[in-house]
């Protein structure tokens, strides 16, 4: 199987010549084909709400396409809260699921109206003193401890996330939340991420379909929905099965009508707070070859860096590589294909097999729609990228300008040392 870039080389000069490599582009027609198919698959839960994990893709622009198709968000700290109410989606529209969460935080959500998801057990002390009342609706992160399984073996670890609450703890802070006046209980749980597997989600709803009915047989408490989280993935590597979203409602329908509605819970709602699947495939990072070395190995210099996408350096990630133009050359070349940063990690690939590649190449990085942008930083001094929406008809926006010198010494405005200091950037 091969990856195709959604964009053509003439296009991704056509963008260049308004807005400079590198940027992020996304794929609009993609990203709507995509909501609508997932809203379809789980169609047949009245109470289905996908919440989309704002922290994988915090831009507004493409948070509004989402909304469209009924998205609301999944928020984990104050700046994701603002970025939520700045767009109109607030209420039950937002899922605050944060962990290690300041007061203020707590506070916020309350103020705007969201579902608050408790990470752990002492938050439930701490929200009531810090809000002074229990929500009547509210949820419990659950994390079953030990090593999570399902039929294509390991997946992952849970006794070793920081996330959620022991089974014992659950089941008494339900307890606990019930006595003070919750009336609506809600369950979350992530186990595993980006999944590539049709069996994730379903397998997760089992476990917690079974767990719920449990809860509600020992504490009387009355469920309104489970929140399945995010972790569906997206096939990074070219010979990846993505997953099959259809598959996916599927498998989830048939535990639901298996375990919850015998139980007389088939007015549950399921919840998922995807963010990978939702957007992962549909950006990409566009940069420029403007360097190649040949010394122990050959190195293409691009002229983005780990700073814009930091998923290689930090995890080693695989992210598909097209040199635009050239899609159809065969692959006769061995490359590292690096970033400037004085970080020996800031290489988007190596070893890589690709297609001869000369200075002022445009290559497409594939898969940068999620946790790509979102993840940068300014190690370096280098400065984060635009953001450009491609639509449907082949016309673009810019959705976020880049950053420009006068951002990164913004933070340094109290200092006399920087009052005259002239922040264009040299011409030559
Ligand atoms: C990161 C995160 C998500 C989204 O995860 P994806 O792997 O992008 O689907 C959802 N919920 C919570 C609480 C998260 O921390």
């Amino acid at each position: 199987m091969s990856k195709e870039a959604f964009l053509t080389k003439e296009k991704a000069e056509e963008i260049a010549a308004k807005i400079p490599t590198p940027f992020h582009v996304y794929d609009e027609k993609g990203i709507r084909e995509n909501a609508k198919a997932v809203k379809e698959a789980f169609s047949w839960n009245k109470g289905f709400r996908e919440y989309f994990a704002v922290k994988a893709t915090p831009n507004p622009y493409l948070i509004k396409i989402l909304n469209e198709y009924g998205c609301g968000t999944d928020c984990s700290s104050m700046a994701e809260l603002m970025l939520s109410q700045a767009i109109g989606i607030t209420g039950e529209h937002i899922m605050f699921s944060s962990n290690d969460t300041p007061a203020e935080e707590f506070k916020y959500a309350d103020e705007l109206g969201a579902i608050i998801n408790l990470d752990d057990f002492t938050h439930i002390d701490f929200l009531e003193k810090t809000i002074g009342h229990i929500p009547e609706t509210i949820s419990c992160r659950f994390n079953p401890g030990g090593v999570y399984q399902i039929s294509n073996g390991i997946m992952d670890n849970p006794g070793d996330a920081k996330y959620g609450m022991t089974r014992e703890q659950i089941i008494e802070a339900y307890k606990i939340l019930a006595q003070k006046g919750a009336k609506n209980f809600g369950i979350h749980a992530f186990l595993v991420s980006n999944t590539v597997t049709n069996d994730y989600y379903p397998a997760l709803a089992k476990t917690l379909f079974e767990l719920v009915v449990e809860i509600q047989k020992e504490t009387g408490c009355k469920f309104k929905f489970i929140n399945l989280s995010g972790g569906v993935g997206i096939p990074y590597q070219p010979d990846q099965t993505p997953n099959d979203i259809y598959a996916i409602g599927d498998g989830v329908h048939k535990v639901y009508d298996e375990i919850l509605v015998p139980a007389g819970m088939g007015d549950v709602a399921i919840y998922t707070e995807m963010g990978r699947f939702m957007m992962g495939p549909y950006g990409a990072l566009v940069t420029r070859a403007i360097h190649e070395k040949h010394t122990y190995k050959e190195y293409i210099g691009v002229d983005a860096c780990a700073a814009n996408l930091m998923r290689p350096a930090m995890y080693g990630s695989y992210h598909h590589i097209t040199v635009l133009g050239k899609e159809n050359e065969p692959c006769t070349e061995t490359y590292d294909v690096t970033g400037s940063l004085c970080e020996n990690n800031d290489k988007f690939a190596i070893d890589r097999k690709l297609p001869k590649i000369d200075k002022g190449d445009l290559l497409f990085i594939h898969d940068t729609g999620a946790h790509g942008f979102a993840m940068g930083y300014n190690y370096n001094g280098r400065l984060k990228s635009a953001e450009v929406l491609l639509h449907e008809d082949g016309s673009f926006d810019m959705i976020r300008r880049a950053e420009t010198p006068k951002d990164y010494f913004a933070t340094f405005d109290c200092f006399d040392i920087l009052k005259d200091m002239n922040y264009d950037v040299p011409k030559n």
